[in-house]
């Protein structure tokens, strides 16, 4: 069996002793007969992979107790509405930064429901960087203030959060969830879909103050408001029973194998640093993010020219390195080095590079 280096934005690629123990426990999960595909999910067996499941992701995360965890459906884009939906219930406004698609997306779906204004945008230079905030342009009276904190297509992050006072800051953390600490206390709400970073997909997990939710807009459907899954311990409908076994087997390697979250970091940074000095280094390649707001996770890079970029993204594939072509709106390349890609695959990437500009120059 031979596996590839896959550096796919999403879904990605998972720590390889996750899909082991899930290979192994497929037919008969500990002494049950079944599989945790096959499993109601009200038997005792499955509540109790739910419920530590959300144990060990309060436990990583460090989430205050006055937070709700939520398992849902619908992917990270529906919670551009179903945000919209539940939070803007007092002033009906929210302030909007806009630092790539997935932002815009969420402010477009915010402003079908309310009064949502943008602060401030990067699309004047394909969102290569983040925006200075000035604090004076915010709305005092909003219901939220909304950020994409890491931008999957783009490659950028927010290093410092903007101070938004008693507005509660809401954050999509799709790319970035479990790639380092995160001050959960700092937020109204975060959500995030499973499949960058966490499990495969399926599943998107809400972490709000649970004073935050309980007055949604009148037309919010019933699946759409928070409360409803609060209640039931996301458990209202029928939950993304496997996604949620594999987020456990995710988060039992997270802290285990690799130690917590600072840990996570640690070896974040190590990989990128690997790959962002050998860009600053190329004279071939270059990365298309400003150095200030560089991702850990997402690394788009260029040659500037398209047929270049092209033998790259063809090389590297039957080099075993896999997905790397970048998004159309950024063109080149992107590597997504998220949480289980492992330090060899970014060591692979790097010297192919080297010996590709060695060959190409
Ligand atoms: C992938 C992604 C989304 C969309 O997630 P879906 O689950 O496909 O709806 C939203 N936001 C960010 C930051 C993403 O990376």
């Amino acid at each position: 069996m031979s596996r590839v280096y896959n550096f796919s934005a999403g879904p990605s690629m998972l720590p390889e002793s996750v899909l082991k123990k899930a290979a192994d426990e497929m037919l008969d999960y500990q002494g049950s007969g079944q599989s945790v595909m096959e499993m109601s999910h009200r038997s005792k067996v499955y509540d109790s992979i739910i419920k530590e499941a959300e144990a060990l992701l309060r436990e990583v995360m460090n989430i205050p107790d006055n937070y709700k965890v939520l398992f849902l459906q619908g992917g990270g884009s529906s919670q551009f509405a179903m945000v919209a939906l539940n939070l803007m219930n007092k002033s009906g406004k929210a302030d909007y930064v806009l630092t790539g698609q997935w932002a815009k997306k969420a402010y477009k779906e915010g402003a079908r429901y309310g009064e949502a204004k943008v602060i401030a945008s990067s699309e004047d230079k394909t969102f290569s960087y983040i925006p200075k905030l000035d604090k004076s342009t915010f709305t005092p009276d909003a219901d939220y203030f909304y950020i994409c904190m890491n931008n999957t297509i783009y490659g950028t992050v927010y290093h410092e959060l903007p101070d938004t006072g008693d507005v509660p800051l809401v954050a999509d953390i799709s790319s970035c969830i479990l790639s380092e600490p995160i001050d959960v206390s700092k937020f109204g709400l975060l959500f995030a879909g499973a499949q960058k970073n966490m499990a495969p997909a399926g599943m998107t997990v809400v972490i709000v103050r649970e004073d935050l939710i309980g007055n949604p807009q009148d037309i919010t459907p019933t699946m759409f408001n928070y409360q409803i899954h609060a209640d039931n311990g996301s458990m209202f409908n029928t939950p993304p029973c496997y996604t949620i076994y594999v987020a456990k087997l995710v988060l039992e390697w997270i802290k285990n194998e690799i130690g917590g979250l600072d840990k996570m970091k640690e070896l974040n940074e190590k990989k990128a640093k690997l790959l962002y000095d050998f860009l600053d280094s190329s004279k071939m390649f270059k990365g298309t993010v400003v150095k200030e707001d560089r991702s850990l996770m997402n690394v788009p890079f260029v040659t500037g020219d398209d047929e270049l970029d092209a033998k790259f993204v063809k090389e590297a594939t039957e080099n075993g390195l896999v997905n790397i072509k970048g998004h159309r709106s950024v063109g080149g390349m992107r590597a997504s080095i998220y949480n289980a890609m492992p330090y060899e695959g970014v060591e692979k990437l790097v010297n192919f590079m080297k010996e590709f500009e060695e060959k190409n120059s």
